[in-house]
């Protein structure tokens, strides 16, 4: 890639947002080039079955729903790089270059920019959790819940995330045990307060998980209540982990404006980064939602925005 080069249109990233954003820039001629990063297809790469995407009537996997992603933004001439976007230098100015280095490579300058890093889950970091994910560990209850229709399952954390995934699951599971690791919650009032309204959530603070029950896929966790040091088996279909989720920001640190967790902050109702020509999109800049459906939506956004605001300077 030559430095001196300056494209219409760089998208960082390689989930639902950014092929998504990549499917409508091409589609405008604005010869996308799209960063894939380390984790080429993003998150649904780490999940079995997604059945809650619009249009698939039977299901699909991760794996091949964004094999599908690639090969439609590829059908429109996006040019994929697998490579990750190590450094930015953003212009101020309306209609100023930005300038991505890449990992290990060069330069490219553009004058629209779509970020569409996405975020990560946090772990707990004990044995089987990441081999077992979609084999019985979950880290998100609107997308898994209904696998575990009328079953016992377990949710792991004290915060906002982790009351309403254990509040959502109470409607389709049988049991839901709200694993807390400290003696209290950190949640809002408003969230414990219904949670400790509902029969079927049973609240078990000062514990945390010694091991994960099964050989091929979750069978139950083994558990330690640390005030008395009993340990104990819970027999569950899932265990649903909310301990948090950490969009991938390392690299705008003071170059965009970030609210205190690190998501990039848009104008309300649209993809406007506080950058002229910078645009945000999917999981990076939604702490709510984080579907695969609105990040892929909110790519569309991203490219329109871009070709608007191309159109204009
Ligand atoms: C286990 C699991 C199961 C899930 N199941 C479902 C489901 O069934 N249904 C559903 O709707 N949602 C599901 N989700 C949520 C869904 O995966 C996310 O909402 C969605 O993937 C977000 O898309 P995104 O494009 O914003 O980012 P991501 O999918 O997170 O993709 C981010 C991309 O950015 C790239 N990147 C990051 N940093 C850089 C860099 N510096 N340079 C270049 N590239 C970079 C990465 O390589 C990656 O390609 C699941 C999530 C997980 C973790």
């Amino acid at each position: 890639m030559s430095k001196e080069k300056i494209v219409n249109c760089v998208i960082i990233g390689s989930g639902p947002s950014g092929y998504s954003a990549a499917i409508y820039a091409a589609r405008a001629d604005l010869n996308p080039i799209l960063f894939a990063g380390s984790q080429p297809g993003g998150q649904l790469m780490f999940t079995t079955n997604v059945d809650n995407y619009l249009g698939f009537p039977i299901g699909i996997s991760g794996k091949n729903f964004m094999e599908n992603c690639k090969k439609q933004a590829k059908r429109f001439n996006t040019v994929i790089l697998y490579k990750n976007v190590s450094e930015v230098h953003f212009s101020s100015k309306k209609g100023g270059t930005h300038r991505i280095n890449i990992e290990n490579s060069s330069s490219l300058e553009s004058k629209g920019i779509i970020i569409a890093t996405g975020s990560r889950p946090k772990f707990l970091g004990i044995e089987k959790e990441k081999k077992f994910m979609g084999l019985g560990v979950s880290f998100c209850a609107t997308c898994d819940g209904f696998f575990h229709k009328g079953k016992d399952v377990a949710v792991v954390g004290g915060g906002d995330t982790a009351l309403e995934e254990a509040s959502y699951l109470s409607k389709i599971c049988k049991n839901v045990y709200l694993l807390v690791r400290k003696n209290s919650f950190k949640a809002s009032k408003l969230l414990q307060n219904r949670v400790l309204k509902k029969k079927n959530i049973t609240i078990l603070f000062s514990t945390k998980i010694l091991e994960i029950i099964g050989d091929n896929f979750l069978e139950g966790i083994k558990i330690i209540h640390n005030t008395n040091k009993t340990i104990q088996k819970l027999l569950i279909s899932g265990l649903f982990i909310a301990i948090g989720n950490c969009p991938n920001t390392e690299i705008f640190q003071k170059k965009l404006s970030l609210d205190e967790r690190g998501y990039i902050l848009v104008k309300r109702g649209s993809t406007h980064t506080n950058i002229p020509g910078v645009f945000a999109s999917g999981d990076v800049q939604d702490p709510i939602y984080r579907q695969a459906i609105t990040s892929a939506g909110s790519g569309c956004m991203a490219a329109l925005d871009l070709e608007r605001y191309l159109s204009d300077i």
